[in-house]
């Protein structure tokens, strides 16, 4: 089963607003087997709309549009619909009656035409009724195809998609089982990781796929299979799985779907012993801190931490010996390992992380060459740190370093 999605809407066209609806439904899809041919962009202008319609009718089995539905004269694509199906619009009881209760207890005041208006909808449709807003999502059939015009505000389409269309969709379709298991590499670059498992990639059955998705010194290696029992195909796959892992044993951190991310590893287990830690960054500027407060429950392990960019607030907030800076420098190693070591006095935990680096893209504060980062640990009985370089890509180098960081913390 083949699906297009069209996203509609000027303002994805001229950046304004990021298509993450077509990333939400193509998830959705996925999960109940139906693979995505294509995502397809395109203004609220009619002879788009309907080129992209014909377009996606040739191709796929399942056409799912957003956007465009709202009470305005930019909004066309019920219309063009319309158009597009030969069809007339007839007024709804049920969606105005709705439209009425969210105008009377979200909006106020007296309903305006073109609200009323959104109650007209094509005969051929069925509908699909939106709870959290005025525009009606409309499913129509054409010569077996399935087309699905749903509003483009975020929420209520992903409502839609989650309580109406994936389980219709489900219905008509006898849809096969896809399983994807997502393994988090660490410290192993992209053609690294390749050779090292390539005698296992080249025997891997053929329903199950392999991607690698590489970002900033992290790896997401993606097992996919399809098939038509869930518990066959669970199988297959843990088979695969626990060939592989022997082969990367020191490198594999966790399932991202099961654990998420490396942090969140590192949080489930210092909560779990019972453990502190504090931070202490330069040159990441707080992202090490933030990757783990966005979490909920970060104030179980996590006791503070301080960006101390300035050589002065080294010296000042964290006791960094002023002579060890100007021995040393203020990307070393000596000046690294005592921000760790004081950040872990400071904030009375037992482990803390420090960093201090040249992101670039000038050499700035002190001799290190751009990209050049220092990385600590401490520990109540110690400290240890390393060295890397980065590159000199200012952003990169910096998500380079939080990436390591979180890496050598977990180690
Ligand atoms: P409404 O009834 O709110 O007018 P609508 O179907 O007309 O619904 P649009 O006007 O196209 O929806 O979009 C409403 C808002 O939803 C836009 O301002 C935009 O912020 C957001 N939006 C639309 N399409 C997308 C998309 N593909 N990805 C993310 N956000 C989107
Ligand atoms: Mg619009």
């Amino acid at each position: 089963m083949l699906a297009e999605i069209i996203t509609i809407g000027d303002e994805l066209l001229i950046g304004q607003v990021t298509d993450t609806n077509s990333v939400f439904i193509a998830k959705q899809l996925n999960k109940i087997g139906i693979s995505v041919y294509q995502i397809t962009s395109i203004q609220d202008d009619k002879s788009h709309i309907l080129k992209a319609l014909r377009d996606a009718e040739n191709n796929v089995d399942i056409v799912i549009l957003t956007g465009g539905l709202g009470p305005t004269k930019d909004d066309i694509t019920k219309k063009t619909i319309v158009e597009y199906f030969n069809d007339t619009l007839v007024k709804n009881a049920s969606v105005l009656k709705n439209i009425e209760y969210i105008w009377k207890h979200y909006v106020g005041g007296a309903l305006l035409q073109a609200n009323k208006d959104q109650a007209l909808v094509p005969s051929k449709a069925q509908i699909l009724m939106n709870k959290l807003g005025t525009a009606p999502g409309m499913w129509l059939e054409k010569d077996d195809k399935v087309f699905v015009s749903l509003p483009g505000v975020p929420y209520e389409m992903n409502a839609l998609i989650e309580n109406q269309v994936i389980p219709k969709l489900k219905d008509k379709y006898n849809c096969p089982f896809i399983l994807h298991k997502t393994l988090l590499v660490y410290g192993l670059g992209e053609s690294a990781l390749a050779d090292r498992i390539a005698s296992w990639e080249d025997a891997l059955p053929k329903h199950i796929k392999l991607a690698y998705l590489p970002n900033l010194g992290k790896m997401r290696l993606r097992l996919s299979a399809k098939g038509d029992e869930k518990e066959q195909v669970e199988e297959d796959v843990q088979k695969e799985i626990d060939k592989v892992l022997p082969l990367i044993k020191e490198e594999f951190f966790g399932f991202e779907d099961e654990e998420g991310s490396v942090e969140i590893i590192i949080a489930k287990h210092l909560t779990k012993i019972g453990k502190t830690l504090a931070i202490a960054e330069s040159c990441t500027g707080g992202t090490v801190a933030e990757r783990f407060t966005v979490n909920s429950g970060a104030s179980a392990y996590f006791n503070g931490g301080v960006v101390t960019y300035s050589t002065e607030s080294k010296i000042n907030v964290l006791n960094v010996l002023r002579e060890d800076i100007e021995t040393y420098s203020v990307v070393s190693s000596q000046v690294v390992e005592s921000m760790a070591k004081n950040a872990l006095q400071l904030f009375q935990s037992d482990f803390a992380i420090a960093t201090t680096g040249n992101a670039g893209p000038t050499k700035g504060d002190s001799d290190a060459e751009v990209g050049t980062v220092f990385i600590a640990i401490a520990t109540k009985t110690g400290v240890y740190s390393e060295k890397f370089n980065f590159g000199n890509h200012r952003v990169k180098v910096i998500s380079k370093a939080v990436n390591k960081a979180l890496e050598i913390l977990l180690k």
